[in-house]
């Protein structure tokens, strides 16, 4: 059961925590399954999808994961400020913010209206800095934390119909790097994961013919799999990914050569 603002499947307060936006579907899912999977108790927020976010519940109280689901718009910097003290409440602390959560609206530019182009970047920039702001006192007072921003390929080759879009990504990478140079010396590590094409509900939204020229251009010639961005978030968040920070990590089966 998920409700407006906090779902309990186990709590468990000795261990990691970890805060996945957009953490239950596609990409996020991955991630905040792999993270449970490996004992790390897990907030996931999501916007509007309870039905999704109830069945991941269901599954983690199945499986005995620790994982809470909170509803919130992450594009509003009021919600972040508010989901990162309740998952604070809920856990006690917040060891890797995974800035996930991520929505197109993809228009030529000039189709595209003032609103499309607000909503995207409040959401997928704008919402990455709030949470981030909102988590960095914490992770800096304890001298520990990872970030990770998830990107995309498109916001380094731009893209016909997703100038919001790509406008957004590519403005990941510059926070990234500005938030990883003023916290290297204080223990916290702030990286990229730029995914090229992967399979998700957003990519079902390519129309079939479009999908079929974008895989013939992927020098490995197939969509990737949500595990396989998971992985490369999973390896940032690491112990011994200490010495990374600031770095941009393409995931997409060499699209960008
Ligand atoms: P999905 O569309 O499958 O899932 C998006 C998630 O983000 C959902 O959980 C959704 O919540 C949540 N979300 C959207 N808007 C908000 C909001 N305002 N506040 C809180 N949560 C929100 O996305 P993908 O898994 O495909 O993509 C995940 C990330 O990876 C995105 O940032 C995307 O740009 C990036 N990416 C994806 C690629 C791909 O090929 N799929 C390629 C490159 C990058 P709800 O379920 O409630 O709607």
């Amino acid at each position: 059961m998920t409700t407006d603002c906090t779902t309990t499947a186990s709590n468990v307060t000795e261990t990691r925590v970890a805060l996945v936006t957009g953490g239950t579907r596609g990409i996020g899912e991955a991630i905040a399954v792999e993270l449970a999977r490996q004992g790390v108790t897990v907030a996931v927020a999501y916007a509007n999808d309870t039905e999704a976010a109830d069945r991941l519940m269901k599954k983690a109280d199945d499986v005995g994961w620790s994982m809470t689901a909170h509803r919130a718009d992450i594009a509003r910097p009021e919600a972040c400020e508010q989901l990162f003290a309740d998952v604070l409440d809920a856990h006690g602390r917040v060891d890797h913010l995974v800035n996930n959560a991520g929505i197109t609206v993809d228009r030529t530019v000039r189709k595209m209206t003032w609103d499309d182009w607000q909503r995207v970047i409040d959401t997928n920039l704008s919402g990455a800095f709030y949470l981030s702001k909102a988590a960095m006192d914490h992770m800096v007072g304890r001298g520990s934390g990872r970030i990770v921003n998830i990107s995309s390929v498109i916001g380094e080759t731009g893209n016909i119909g997703q100038a919001n879009y790509a406008a957004s990504k590519a403005g990941l990478f510059g926070l990234t790097k500005s938030m990883a140079l003023e916290t290297a010396r204080k223990g916290v590590t702030v990286n990229c994961v730029a995914p090229g094409f992967i399979e998700t509900g957003m990519v079902a939204a390519v129309p079939d013919e479009v999908l079929a020229g974008i895989v013939g251009r992927i020098p490995v010639q197939r969509l990737g799999a949500v595990e396989e961005v998971a992985h490369a978030v999973l390896f940032l968040l690491d112990d011994r990914a200490s010495y990374v920070t600031g770095a941009v990590i393409p995931v997409n089966g060499g699209l960008d050569m």
